[in-house]
């Protein structure tokens, strides 16, 4: 039975994508089966993982409205060794068209009751809103990484998604929590960097991984040719940091 993970965070631009698409190739690297659901109308997970939005027959949009099985609108990301659930524009307007249907925010949820044999890790990226899109997520998953930047500004907005995270918790989902907090784009010359992440172990313990993701431009590069940066090239310090992190989820999961 797979296990279902958000990556998470109500902003954009704080490393999401880039954590779910290495996250997926690193597991994979480990011998994991995994499938990536992008669910996020901008598709940077399902282009970072290979497959060309533009040309989708099929795509997450379908599924949620459920004119479409999960498992026929599934592509294989050749480069990063996964299946991907992919994402453009069209899912844009699911948000609207969702709202006539019932249980509109278990869409995702039971699409996924049919593929939860067929693999050990689900990651779903998220967009960047709490949105009915991203409540599919929270609804659909076991756990919740939350990436964050080491920045003055990280912290605002986290209670409100640790907020939605408890109310989805207790009304609709009783299996979600946080698994933990991942700080990425981590520079550590930067003394706001360095005091921002003293102040992430204070605040949340345990709950902040041991791995730190650097910036690192490989990881950057490597979307633009449809490699996960992890394979793409394996020696930067990136893409080992994405390795170790991969390997400390995995050890983490095993102890809940
Ligand atoms: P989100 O999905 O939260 O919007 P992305 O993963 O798309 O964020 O990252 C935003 C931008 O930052 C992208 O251009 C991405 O390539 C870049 N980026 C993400 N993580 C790193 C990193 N560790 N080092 C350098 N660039 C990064
Ligand atoms: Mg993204």
């Amino acid at each position: 039975m797979a296990k279902v993970f958000c990556i998470a965070n109500q902003k954009g631009g704080v490393g999401k994508t880039t954590t779910a698409v290495n996250l997926a190739a690193g597991l994979a690297a480990l011998n994991k089966r995994v499938l990536l659901v992008d669910l996020d109308p901008q598709g940077n997970a399902t282009m970072g993982a290979g497959v060309d939005k533009a040309h989708l027959e099929r795509s997450v949009y379908q599924v949620l409205l459920g004119m479409e099985s999960l498992r026929d609108a599934l592509q294989k990301s050749e480069s990063g060794n996964f299946d991907v659930l992919p994402a453009n524009r069209d899912l844009a307007g699911a948000e609207i068209e969702m709202v006539e249907l019932e249980q509109r925010e278990l869409r995702l949820r039971q699409a996924l009751l049919d593929v939860e044999a067929d693999y050990d890790f689900v990651l779903i990226d998220c967009p960047p809103a709490l949105s009915m899109l991203t409540l599919n997520g929270l609804c659909a998953a076991h756990g919740v990484v939350i990436p964050m930047q080491c920045e003055y500004y990280a912290l605002e907005g986290l209670s409100d998604l640790v907020n939605t995270i408890k109310i989805v918790h207790a009304k609709m989902n009783p299996d979600l929590k946080v698994i933990g907090l991942l700080r990425v784009m981590f520079d550590p010359r930067m003394m706001l960097s360095q005091q921002v992440s003293i102040q992430l172990e204070k605040h949340f313990g345990e709950k902040v991984f041991k791995t730190i993701i650097p910036r690192n431009v490989r990881l950057a590069e490597a979307p633009s040719y449809g490699i996960p940066g992890v394979i793409f090239d394996p020696a930067s310090k990136g893409a080992q940091a994405y390795t170790s992190f991969g390997k400390e989820l995995v050890a983490r999961i095993a102890a809940l």
